[in-house]
């Protein structure tokens, strides 16, 4: 039966087999030395001539990163990690060629953009498989949580006929005889389901938008965990996102102590504070500490920089002033509406609000932002037979893996990275 590398210590003085691939290979006159990786960490393999002669030659000429299989005894030994398998049959089940377009197991750091080109090696160094680890952890808390708590798990379509705030960032598809779009957010159907009497919904599914700016924070295609709940305000909202982040980074803590000591998290933070900061006392700070921002005008990055300084933690950005929110925002009063954000330092890990659910408010506001009021015509027909109120948030999956992991570009937490230059592989 196979056995991981990682579980080879546990069954010490019996027979054992694994598979996997060449980390490396020392090949002597008698013996050689490989070292086998696969999914859970790496073991050592001693192949002795005399008992493999038929395929010692070709271990000579092995290219790492072949794939193999090997089967002996699992023994205490010399090895680093103080046992090894002295393999008694051994098979090579397909090679690779060499040399290889990136190292897995060098030292030298290569730059991003050769390492995405050949993603499928590079997510084999155990330090990248450790961040879609921890990811798998994360979506898995949230997933938990959301179940426990009596949200319905719902899909929603990625093909759309209308652009849900009505920006420009849209991909446009060819549906047909008429022109369609990539969903850039679930935004109007998780609130449909409000109306639908769903009570509260939750995502995870892909947000496409097409913006033109190439960041180490933004990414064309991402991943959005989205929720709304209906009779809760904005405070309720926020109550819940501070769960559920608390939930997924304590699960992070308790699962992943291996994969965050190789991504050199050594004492990951358990208690953060959340603060609530308005948005009004935002453009207060960063003005002190001289970023300039006018009441009423959008955070800046060198204003979150300054507002975020010193403290490297989650806190919500509250009471943003209406004029700078969608239309679908509740109004809290003529200037300021209750819309909130999530931040970590200058990083927006999230953007929630109680909604609009009043009918003639929300066509007010489509209007008031210079949108078509008949292209949201299926959405406003959902608040005119008994919508309830709600409000809802979405924070981007990699967005939060990029901060809990202290990553600097966006695309370490994301497989295969779509961004304005990059389609494959
Ligand atoms: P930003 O101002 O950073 O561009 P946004 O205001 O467009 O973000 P929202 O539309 O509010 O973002 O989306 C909600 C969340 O989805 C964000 O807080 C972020 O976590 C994530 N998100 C949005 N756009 C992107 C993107 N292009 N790439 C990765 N994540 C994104």
């Amino acid at each position: 039966m196979r056995v991981l590398a990682a579980e080879v210590k546990n069954h010490l003085n019996t027979e054992v087999e694994v598979k996997g691939w060449v980390q490396a290979i020392r090949t002597g006159g008698s013996i050689a030395f490989i070292d086998l990786r696969d999914v859970s960490g790496h073991v050592q393999c001693v192949v002795a001539k005399k008992e493999n002669a038929s395929i010692f030659e070709e271990l000579r000429t092995l290219s790492r990163e072949s794939v193999i299989e090997a089967k002996g005894k699992a023994v205490e030994s010399q090895a680093k990690q103080g046992y090894e398998i002295q393999v008694n049959k051994f098979k090579i089940l397909n090679k690779s060629l060499a040399p290889l377009p990136l190292g897995v197991v060098d030292m030298v750091d290569s730059d991003i953009e050769t390492r995405l080109e050949n993603r499928f090696l590079d997510l084999r160094k155990p330090k990248i498989l450790s961040i879609f680890k921890v990811q798998d952890t994360i979506s898995r808390a949230v997933r938990q949580y959301f179940h426990q708590n009596g949200f319905i798990e719902v899909r929603t379509p990625k093909i759309v006929a209308a652009a849900t705030e009505g920006g420009t960032e849209l991909f446009p598809v060819k549906y047909f005889d008429r022109s369609a779009y990539l969903s850039q957010s679930p935004q109007l159907y998780k609130e449909i389901m409000m109306s639908a009497g769903f009570d509260r919904v939750f995502e995870i599914a892909p947000a496409f938008r097409a913006e033109e700016h190439n960041t180490t924070r933004h990414l064309n295609e991402f991943t959005s965990i989205d929720i709304e709940m209906s009779f809760v305000d904005d405070e309720e909202a926020m109550r819940v996102l501070e769960e559920v982040i608390k939930v997924s980074s304590k699960m992070v803590i308790e699962e992943n102590s291996k994969e965050l000591e190789l991504l050199g998290i050594t004492s990951p933070k358990t208690d953060y504070s959340f603060k609530k900061i308005s948005y009004a006392e935002c453009v207060k700070i960063a003005n002190d500490k001289g970023i300039k921002v006018d009441d009423g005008e959008d955070l800046s990055t060198p204003a979150l920089k300054a507002i975020g300084e010193g403290l490297n933690e989650f806190y919500f950005i509250t009471r943003w002033p209406r004029k700078l929110k969608p239309f679908y925002v509740q109004p809290f009063d003529e200037k300021y509406s209750r819309g909130f954000d999530l931040q970590f330092g200058e990083v927006e890990i999230t953007s929630g609000a109680q909604r609009v659910h009043n009918p003639e408010i929300l066509i007010k506001n489509l209007e008031a932002k210079g949108l078509n009021v008949e292209s949201f015509e299926f959405y406003i027909k959902a608040f005119q037979y008994g919508m309830p109120p709600h409000a809802g948030w979405a924070i981007g999956l990699e967005r939060l893996t990029m901060v809990l992991l202290n990553l600097q570009n966006i695309r370490e937490a994301t497989l295969f990275p779509r961004d304005r230059t990059r389609i494959t592989p």
